[in-house]
């Protein structure tokens, strides 16, 4: 290991914050945890590379916080309470004060959403590469209460939380994502507070962490929607031997994103836009009220967007999409596809 690498672990390991369930944190082999009594670990891992996940030029401080929102959104979708995270860090060679700066940056916005969750970074790696964040995230569970994929039960109602689409305007407004762009970017011409939020939920998701946890118990499936409503609701259904009817107009917008983009065009976003990190759940009906009100303490807005179906067979899509007549609406695009 070079001296600046040294030098940077060093950095990271003078900023991170601990907590009592971790024994030996940063500086060993490896970290020592004490796992809560009779509760399940969770553990998830994403990796964000530059320019497919952001963009290289990107401000440090919000590769930090969406690295790990990421993560924590994955334990907010199975029900877990997040505690401890690792961090690998490959960093393309360049002046040491360069790396420090972005390092430091960095942390700025890792360590700030850390610190809102009670999250303590044990421990990592520091390498040099492309530009590359990988981060696991560890929680607890109770045991048999976890938010599944494979849960969801014909009748169920889909339930989203917040708004969806905000993340994917912000894309198309800078002119990366390959649709909408014209209508969202002659819209939001004079509406620059209200694009601000939509860059806003881009680059600094609120992982639905709170949500998770109140949700425990009260509901069937869960998943979060990192690649668009119809792609991760797709595997809810795949994994449930189940289809879904979502109805496009119940599909709840932010007035950010309804001033940004209109019609259709504003459904694409919400039904196939990724990185809103909201919650998507399947609940029996005669939840409706408890749902309700377990969100509501936790000032999560939630609403209810379709109904959970028996397969069909020879069906395109195990997603449907609904208009307010009850004709079909033609998804167009499911999800942002890393490969092919
Ligand atoms: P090893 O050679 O045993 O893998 P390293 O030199 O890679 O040790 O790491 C030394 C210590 O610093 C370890 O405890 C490791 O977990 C921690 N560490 C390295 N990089 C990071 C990072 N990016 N964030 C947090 N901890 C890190
Ligand atoms: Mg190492």
């Amino acid at each position: 290991m070079s001296a600046a690498e040294f030098d940077l672990i060093a950095r990271i390991r003078a900023r991170a914050a601990t907590r009592e369930d971790v024994v030996l944190g940063i500086g060993d082999d490896a970290a020592l945890l004490q796992p809560a009594a009779g509760r399940q670990l969770v553990v998830a891992t994403d990796t964000l590379n530059a320019d497919v996940h952001f963009a290289r030029d990107a401000a440090a401080a919000n590769i930090g916080w969406k690295s790990l929102a990421a993560n924590l959104s994955d334990l907010a979708a199975m029900g877990a309470e997040p505690a401890w995270c690792t961090l690998s860090l490959s960093l393309p060679a360049q002046s040491g004060d360069g790396l420090q700066a972005f390092v430091d940056g960095f942390l700025d916005g890792f360590l700030e959403l850390a610190a809102q969750h009670r999250v303590a970074l044990v421990g990592g790696d520091t390498t040099r590469g492309p530009l590359s964040v990988c981060v696991t995230a560890m929680g607890f569970i109770e045991p048999g209460w976890a938010l599944r994929r494979d849960a969801a039960q014909v009748d169920d109602e889909i339930w989203i939380t917040g708004t969806l689409g905000d993340a994917a305007a912000a894309l198309a407004l800078a002119g990366v994502a390959p649709y909408c762009e014209n209508e969202v970017g002659r819209n939001a011409g004079d509406a620059r507070t209200e694009a601000a939020r939509l860059f806003e939920r881009l680059h600094r998701p609120t992982p639905r962490v709170a949500a998770g946890r109140a949700l425990r118990g009260l509901v069937r499936a869960g998943i979060d929607i990192s690649d668009g409503l119809l792609a991760d609701l797709g595997h809810v259904c795949a994994a449930s031997g189940v289809a879904a009817c979502i109805e496009v107009d119940a599909l709840p917008a932010s007035t950010a994103l309804a001033a940004a983009c209109a019609g259709d065009s504003r459904r694409i976003l919400q039904l196939s836009g990724g990185d809103d990190y909201e919650l998507c759940f399947t609940a029996p009906a005669r939840q409706r009220s408890a749902i309700a009100q377990a969100l509501s303490q936790t000032q999560t807005p939630a609403a209810v967007i379709g109904r959970i179906e028996a397969p069909q067979a020879g069906a395109e899509f195990a997603v449907r999409v609904r208009s307010a007549d009850g004709s079909a609406w033609t998804p167009v695009r499911t999800g942002y596809r890393h490969f092919g």
